[in-house]
């Protein structure tokens, strides 16, 4: 039985500067659905997911998520429907320290005070409290945006690259809690060039290729039968 959409783009063209990044494309994610977005560098999977939350606006097509058009959406209303974690979360994080940082979102959020340090924790022990977040290492860094952002518990979430910087052990304990959280409700788009972490923790695979959608439906069927995805493989 399906669930409710929580993100449909139809007919969508992005363009990025001079070129038109993403074009005709097409998706629906429901929720408690987790899909990964895979393709190669430069396919349109950072820019689709920039336009589910309004930092692109299309050129044509719609977008909706949870009914909203996200670049007409206000921000403060906007992260109650999605929250980004992107390839660079530095823009992100605003405090001037890891304490600060997660005191705030647990505020913004409304979340009892210290839920998003646990999870801090959770995801990556040792990250220290009184650094500022743009002293950390990358994982450090990505382990505190995905905090923040799975503290607000959006009915969708967008990653971007969410394993890259992070070792074996924060690696798997990411894909615990994502698990929990569609097994919750909540729906996640992950762009990522990892097959294995495509292989345990999507139920669908989208694959973009120049700015098109060239393959889409059952991980295990995407990853057997798409051509596209064949050089994917091959490069694990
Ligand atoms: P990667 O795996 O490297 O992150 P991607 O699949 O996320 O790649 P995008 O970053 O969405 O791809 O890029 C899609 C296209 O848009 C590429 O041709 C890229 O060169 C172009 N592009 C990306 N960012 C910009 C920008 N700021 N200005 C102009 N063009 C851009």
């Amino acid at each position: 039985q399906k669930t409710a959409p929580v993100a449909e783009v139809s007919g969508l063209s992005v363009r990025r500067g001079r070129i038109e990044a993403l074009h005709g494309v097409e998706l629906t994610v429901r929720a408690g659905e987790t899909v990964a977005l895979m393709g190669r560098n430069g396919a349109g999977k950072s820019t689709l997911l920039g336009t589910l939350t309004g930092l692109h606006e299309p050129a044509r097509g719609t977008v909706r998520v949870g009914g909203a058009v996200p670049h007409r959406t206000a921000p403060r209303e906007l992260v109650r429907r999605v929250g980004l974690v992107p390839q660079e979360p530095r823009d992100l994080l605003y405090a001037d320290t890891v304490a600060a940082e997660c005191l705030a979102a647990d505020q913004d959020a409304g979340a009892a005070p210290g839920a998003c340090r646990a999870l801090v924790t959770e995801l990556l022990p040792g990250v220290p409290d009184q650094t500022h977040p743009r002293d950390l290492s990358e994982g450090q860094r990505l382990a505190l945006a995905l905090a923040v952002v799975l503290t607000a518990r959006p009915p969708l979430l967008l990653l971007d690259e969410p394993t890259r910087g992070l070792d074996y052990a924060a690696k798997s304990r990411l894909v615990t809690r994502l698990r929990a959280l569609a097994a919750d409700g909540h729906a996640i788009v992950l762009a990522t060039h990892d097959v294995e972490l495509a292989a345990e923790l999507a139920h669908r695979v989208v694959v973009l290729a120049d700015g098109e959608v060239v393959a889409d439906g059952r991980t295990a069927e995407v990853v057997v039968s798409s051509p596209a995805f064949a050089p994917q493989v091959a490069k694990v």
